[in-house]
C-alpha cells in the first residue's frame, strides 16, 4: 500500500480528459511535510478538480506516476531553505535550473506560496512564472490564461500570462544597479506591453479554506485543518502574517466553518483551527460552544494562535477538554515601551492574567513567544522581559512556563522592512538564557544564525541567486553563506548590506515593482508612528 492509498480525500478529483494539460505539482520537501501544508493541499485539489489538467504530485521522497513531457511544473514554496530541494527536483526532472536556459520543449515552471509572495527576487532566476497572493482565483486564471496560448512559443506564452493580474514573469523585468555591489538603480519592464507593477491578489470571499486530504502520514497525524481567519487586524509593525495578507478576513460560521468541520469529522476526530489570530474571529465564542457539544466529546481541537487578551478561563477549559495541554502566545517583549513601538496593543497585566486563566481552565503549560533585537530595544527592555516572566511563574505555580525567543528579522511589505538585524540580539539571547535558566524558566531560543540567513533572503535581490546556488553545495549554515559571499566578492553587495544595514527610505527596494496590500506611504507613516515612541 502506498502512502497515496492511505489518504482520505474530501473531494472527488475529476477524470482528466484526453487532451488535459500534463502537470506536475511539487512540494520541495518530504511527503509528510508537504501534505501537512494547507496551501499545497488546496492548490493540488484545485488542479485535480479540473478535467482539463492531469496533475501528478511530486515530493522529495515519493511521487505519483509522472508525465513524460509535463507542460506545467508548479512548486508550493513555504520555507526559504527548501530552495535547495527545488533545484534538486529540477535536476531530477532534467529541467534547466535557470528560466533563461529553458526552451519550448521545457515545462513552464511556476511557483507560489508565502516565500515567493513575500519576496520572490532571490529566486527569480529559477521560475518562469510566479503567482503572487491568494490562490483562490489566481490559479484558475493562470491555467485558463495558459490554455488560451497553449500552442504558442514560450516567449508569447510568457508575455500573454504577464497580463493576468497577480502573475509575475521575472524575465520580463530588467533590474539595474548603481554598481555590481551597490544599490538597485532601476526595475523596469522590458517594454511597454509588460505591466510596470504586479499587484498581489486578494481573495475577498468569506468561505475560507479547509483540508482536502487527511492522512495519518501527515506531520500532524490525521489532522483536518480549517482556516478560521486570514491575515490579522493587529498590524504589529514587523509582522508579515498581517501586512502581507491584509485585509483581515473571517470565515462565515454557518457558511464556511461549521460545514467544513462537519465534513472533516466524517474522516477524523482531530481538528486544527488555523489563522494568524484565530481567537479574533467575531463569532469565536459561538464556535467554541459548538465544539463543546457533548456529541463532540472525543474530538481533539488544536489552535494555531491565541491573542493574549482573548485567553479566558472558558477558552482554556474548552481547549483542555478537547485534548489541548498547552497554548502558545506571542507577547514579543516584556517591555511596554517596545510593545508600543511595534504596535502590540497589550499590557503586562494582561499577559499575567492570560497565564492565570490558562491555569484556572485546566491547561498544563503555556509558551510565550518573544523577540530580541526589536528596533529601539535597550538592555533594560530585556530586564523587563525577565521580570514579567518571573512574575508569571510566581502567579501560576504548577503551570509549565516556556519562553521561546527569536531575533527580529526585517520583512518586505512591513513598516520595519527598512531596519537591519540588530547585532546586539545574539548577546541578548545569551543573557536571557543565563538569567531565565537561573529562575527555572524553560528558555527556547531560535538560532540567531538562522535569523541572519532569513534576513538575507527576506531582503535579497536577484543577485542572490548565484549565492544560493553556491550555498546549495556548502550546506545551510551561516558559515556557508559567508564563504559564498567571499567567493562572489565584487559581484554583489556584502552580507552586511542585506542583513544588518538600515536601508534609506528612498532606496529602491528589490520588490518595488510588486505591490502589496498597503502603499509605501502608509508603511512610512506607520514607521514614523513607531519611532515616535522611542
Ligand atoms: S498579533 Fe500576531 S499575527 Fe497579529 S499582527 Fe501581531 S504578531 Fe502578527
Amino acid at each position: 500500500m502506498t502512502v497515496f492509498n492511505q489518504e482520505n480525500l474530501l473531494f472527488t478529483p475529476a477524470s482528466p480528459k484526453a487532451d488535459a494539460i500534463p502537470t506536475i505539482f511539487a512540494f520541495p520537501n518530504e511527503y509528510t511535510v508537504g501534505i501537512t501544508s494547507l496551501g499545497y493541499q488546496l492548490v493540488w485539489a484545485t488542479l485535480a478538480l479540473r478535467s482539463d489538467v492531469d496533475v501528478s504530485r511530486l515530493f522529495t521522497d515519493i511521487h505519483e506516476p509522472l508525465p513524460r513531457s509535463p507542460e506545467l511544473l508548479g512548486f508550493s514554496f513555504s520555507w526559504e531553505l527548501d530552495y535547495v530541494n527545488i533545484l534538486n527536483l529540477l535536476e531530477f526532472l532534467e529541467i534547466p535550473l535557470h528560466s533563461n536556459q529553458r526552451y519550448n520543449e521545457h515545462p513552464l515552471v511556476f511557483g507560489g506560496g508565502p516565500v515567493l509572495t513575500a519576496n520572490p527576487e532571490p529566486f527569480a532566476a529559477f521560475f518562469d512564472v510566479i503567482l503572487l497572493g491568494d490562490g483562490e482565483e489566481l490559479l484558475d486564471n493562470f491555467i485558463d490564461g495558459y490554455k488560451a496560448i497553449i500552442t504558442a512559443d514560450r516567449q508569447t506564452q510568457l508575455r500573454h500570462l504577464s497580463k493576468i493580474p497577480g502573475v509575475y514573469i521575472p524575465s520580463l523585468y530588467e533590474v539595474t544597479y548603481h554598481s555590481f555591489d551597490g544599490e538597485i538603480k532601476s526595475i523596469e519592464p522590458i517594454d511597454h506591453e509588460v505591466p510596470n507593477i504586479i499587484k498581489k491578489q486578494t481573495y475577498r470571499g468569506n468561505i475560507l479554506s479547509a483540508s482536502t486530504v487527511v492522512t495519518e502520514k501527515a506531520a500532524w497525524e490525521n489532522i483536518y485543518m480549517v482556516e478560521v481567519v486570514r491575515s490579522c487586524p493587529e498590524m504589529c509593525r514587523f509582522c508579515l502574517a498581517s501586512y502581507l495578507t491584509l485585509p483581515f478576513r473571517t470565515a462565515s460560521l454557518e457558511g464556511s466553518l461549521i460545514p467544513a468541520i462537519e465534513k472533516g469529522l466524517t474522516v477524523t476526530n482531530r481538528i486544527g483551527l488555523l489563522g494568524a489570530s484565530v481567537t479574533q474571529h467575531p463569532e469565536f465564542e459561538t464556535l467554541l460552544d459548538y465544539l463543546s457539544q457533548s456529541k463532540y466529546e472525543d474530538v481533539r481541537v488544536s489552535i494555531a494562535s491565541v491573542r493574549t487578551n482573548t485567553v479566558t478561563e472558558k477558552l482554556a477549559k474548552t481547549l483542555a477538554n478537547r485534548g489541548t495541554r498547552s497554548i502558545t502566545i506571542a507577547v514579543e517583549s516584556g517591555s511596554d515601551k517596545l510593545r508600543k513601538i511595534i504596535n502590540k496593543k497589550l499590557i503586562n497585566e494582561e499577559i499575567i492574567q492570560a497565564a492565570i486563566n490558562a491555569k484556572a481552565g485546566g491547561l498544563k503549560a503555556i509558551k510565550f513567544y518573544g523577540m530580541a533585537g526589536i528596533p529601539g530595544e535597550e538592555d533594560s527592555d530585556i530586564e523587563e522581559t525577565i521580570m514579567i516572566l518571573e512574575s508569571i511563574k510566581k502567579a501560576t505555580p504548577g503551570l509549565r512556563l516556556t519562553f521561546g525567543c527569536s531575533t527580529f528579522v526585517p520583512k518586505s511589505h512591513t513598516p520595519f522592512q527598512w531596519f537591519g538585524v540588530n547585532n546586539e540580539a545574539k548577546k541578548r539571547l545569551k543573557y536571557l538564557e543565563k538569567q531565565l535558566g537561573k529562575r527555572g524558566i524553560d528558555f527556547r531560543p531560535e538560532s540567531y544564525n538562522w535569523s541572519v540567513i532569513q534576513a538575507l533572503i527576506s531582503r535579497g535581490d536577484r543577485r542572490l541567486s548565484k549565492l544560493l546556488e553556491l550555498t546549495r553545495y556548502y550546506g545551510d549554515t551561516l558559515g556557508s553563506y559567508k564563504r559564498a559571499f567571499k567567493e562572489l566578492k565584487g559581484q554583489l553587495p556584502p552580507l552586511d548590506f542585506y542583513v544588518y544595514n538600515n536601508w534609506k527610505l528612498d532606496q529602491l527596494l528589490p520588490w518595488n515593482h510588486l505591490q502589496g496590500p498597503l502603499p509605501q506611504e502608509t508603511l512610512i507613516k506607520h514607521l514614523d508612528e513607531s519611532m515616535s515612541n522611542i
